[in-house]
């Protein structure tokens, strides 16, 4: 039902408590300062997610959007919701925009939506990191997914490729660490923050999502690449897959992607497809071209 209410991907899991943030979002007319007890009937979790159209998300950091994959995903998980609870069960969908009270993460990869990634994000063999996630909880019975490996955890301790595209510097180059005892990639979330809010572009940058080799639009090469990459026990295959994708996917020197005044020249990883290059059709000094 989830595939027929909009969503590219699903999977389902039974709910982690540790996943839950321990307060409450703020805006919701409840106090922020009271911890938030789980509730009972948040048994289960549905991930949920769609991708971002190709082109724009190729043209970060100043022409991709989130937003268009987060509304469908966000209107997929609200239909789901209210599907359930017409069926006589509780429902919440926790969406993108403000009202998660959950780390989606971690939960889409208990539900067996993909692993994450040095970035920090989840990365599906279906899309890549190009996923918008939105979930709901639950308590319709229902059976689980398992969690899936397919290599990525071996990619990126060779591959760093988002590290290295990073402006900021935010993504490690180190091992895993542990954090509140899990074993995880952690960024440093204020450096990657501070670039969304001050370089022009739809308040975001995404570069680590694009230019991740997993992100790539469906091909029998690239299927076949995963295939090799993820039954490689060597992982002597991964060196020259990273080689190849800097050689077939050459990306600007980091620096460029600044705005001018930060020392920049406002760069694209990719160039964004002409529709969405406004500044080729209008005159913004007055009129149209
Ligand atoms: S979104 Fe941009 S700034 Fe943030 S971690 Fe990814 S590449 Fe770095
Ligand atoms: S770019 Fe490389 S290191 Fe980063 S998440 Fe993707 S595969 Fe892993």
């Amino acid at each position: 039902m989830a595939h027929q209410l909009g969503s590219t991907l699903v999977g389902i899991t039974k709910l982690n408590p540790d996943w839950v943030y321990k307060h409450t979002m703020r805006n919701r007319g409840i106090d922020v300062n009271e911890p938030l007890d789980v509730p009972e009937h948040w048994e289960y979790a549905i991930v949920v997610g769609t991708p971002m159209a190709w082109d724009p998300f190729y043209a970060n950091p100043t022409y991709g959007s989130s937003r268009e994959s987060y509304a469908k995903t966000r209107i997929a998980s609200h239909r789901l919701a209210e599907f359930i609870k017409a069926l006589g069960y509780a429902a919440r969908p926790h969406t993108p925009a403000g009202d998660y009270d959950l780390m989606v993460v971690p939960i889409a990869i208990d539900a067996g939506l993909g692993e994450q990634g040095r970035h920090g994000v989840l990365v599906t063999p279906e899309l890549g990191s190009n996923i918008r996630p939105a979930v709901v909880t639950t308590n319709i019975p229902m059976k689980t997914d398992k969690p899936i490996s397919f290599g990525v955890e071996d990619f990126c301790r060779t591959c760093k490729i988002c590290a290295d595209q990073c402006p900021t510097g935010a993504i490690s180059t180190e091992d895993k660490e542990e954090v509140r005892g899990y074993w995880r990639w952690q960024i440093d979330i204020s450096k990657c923050h501070n670039f969304w809010y001050s370089n022009l572009g739809n308040v975001g940058c995404r570069l680590c999502l694009t230019s991740c080799p997993y992100s790539r639009k469906s091909s029998w090469l690239h299927r076949g690449v995963l295939k090799v990459s993820a039954n490689d026990p060597t992982g002597l295959s991964h060196g020259v897959m990273t080689d190849l994708q800097e050689r077939f996917y050459p990306a600007p020197d980091v620096e460029e992607y600044f705005i001018p005044s930060m020392g920049g020249s406002n760069a694209s990883y990719r160039k964004p497809p002409r529709w969405l290059q406004a500044d080729e059709y209008i005159d913004f000094s007055g009129g149209a071209k």
